[in-house]
């Protein structure tokens, strides 16, 4: 077993590991090409997600430093701040979500939001411009109350987050054998793709790591992986390691709609990993991460290769209020023949 030749750090038992691997033949040979995917949407913290991996070490670290309260920000469907108000629900923590968008009642938004509620989570409404400095302000109010609050960064990504990918990279190289040659995930705020990387490098896995964007451009996206993949290798005590940001591979092709908004390309993947697989991918991520596959695959990128697909989760999101009537309409006309 390829295990991480690093000392283990403390986390929670979080997650239900490990996911399972799975063939995907039919999608696969529609695509030309032999086709996996890590089921990291069955993770076991209320419909799962790659978020999972990342908070089994940020909560361990909250509750070490004898927080109350986790604070984190996301959008209103954000699977990062529903998997967040989970985890704390079931350590204690109380969950306090700054959102960024128009207030909506959790009764009738659907999907994650709704789920947030369930939860107990206090959710702050604030604008995209405004969000940064509000959760900050909140951390320090509730400071100044005398409370504990512990802040869990954007998608849970910095070093200790994405700590928890290269975990999950020795994982994986355990149970397919031989190695993928190309791995593909939706990448956003970096944190797993960053893992990925820098569990690539401590592990002498040589295949190729392609974040398809969700809502960054390239070379954006592309420095703050490599610098999340340091920042990570120098957490595991290896600073000898650097990864640049001409190392990381990232498609923006489908980032370009902007984040959230969903187009005919997640339709189609959706569609056809439905069809084809009886798999769901949902419409923000993981719709547009199989969205870049399939694009990849059709430009004649991935001939005959061995390729997996890393499922990041957000299922969820499949019945928002925002998504769930436009999936449908959308999916309807768009029936793969094979
Ligand atoms: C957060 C998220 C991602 C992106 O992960 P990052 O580490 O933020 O890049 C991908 N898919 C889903 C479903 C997510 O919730």
């Amino acid at each position: 077993m390829p295990v991480l030749p690093i000392r283990p750090w403390p986390h929670l038992p979080l997650a239900a590991l490990p996911t399972p691997v799975q063939s995907l033949p039919r999608l696969g040979k529609a695509l030309g090409l032999e086709l996996w995917v890590k089921r990291d949407d069955l993770t076991g913290l209320a419909f799962g997600g790659n978020k999972t991996r990342k908070l089994a070490y940020l909560l361990a670290e909250a509750l070490q430093q004898g927080a109350d309260t986790v604070v984190t920000a996301g959008a209103a469907q954000s699977n990062h701040c529903r998997q967040t108000a989970a985890a704390a629900a079931q350590w204690g923590l109380h969950a306090i979500l700054v959102l960024a968008g128009e207030p909506q009642d959790p009764a009738d938004a659907g999907g994650n939001l709704t789920l947030d509620a369930l939860f107990g989570a206090e959710v702050i409404w604030t604008t995209w411009a405004e969000r940064d400095q509000r959760l900050r302000q909140t951390v320090e109010d509730l400071r100044a109350q005398g409370r504990r609050p512990y802040l869990i960064p954007y998608g849970g990504s910095n070093a200790l987050g994405a700590r928890a990918y290269a975990e999950a990279l020795a994982e994986l190289l355990d149970q397919l054998s031989p190695w993928p040659e190309v791995i593909i995930l939706a990448s956003s705020s970096g944190g797993t793709q960053a893992g990925l990387v820098a569990g690539a490098r401590l592990l002498g896995y040589q295949g190729t790591i392609i974040g398809i964007s969700v809502d960054q451009p390239a070379d954006v996206l592309a420095a703050r992986v490599a610098a999340l993949a340091n920042d990570a290798l120098a957490h595991m005590g290896r600073e000898d390691i650097h990864v640049a940001a001409t190392d990381i591979h990232v498609e923006d092709q489908y980032a370009q709609p902007g984040y959230g908004v969903f187009t005919q390309a997640e339709a189609e993947a959706i569609a056809m990993a439905a069809r084809l697989e009886g798999l769901l991918v949902d419409p923000v991520y993981t719709g547009r991460g199989l969205a870049g596959l399939i694009g990849l695959a059709r430009r004649g990128r991935l001939p005959g290769r061995r390729v997996l697909f890393w499922h990041t989760g957000g299922t969820p999101a499949l019945f928002a209020r925002a998504y769930q009537a436009d999936v449908v309409r959308r999916t309807r006309d768009d029936a793969p023949s094979t």
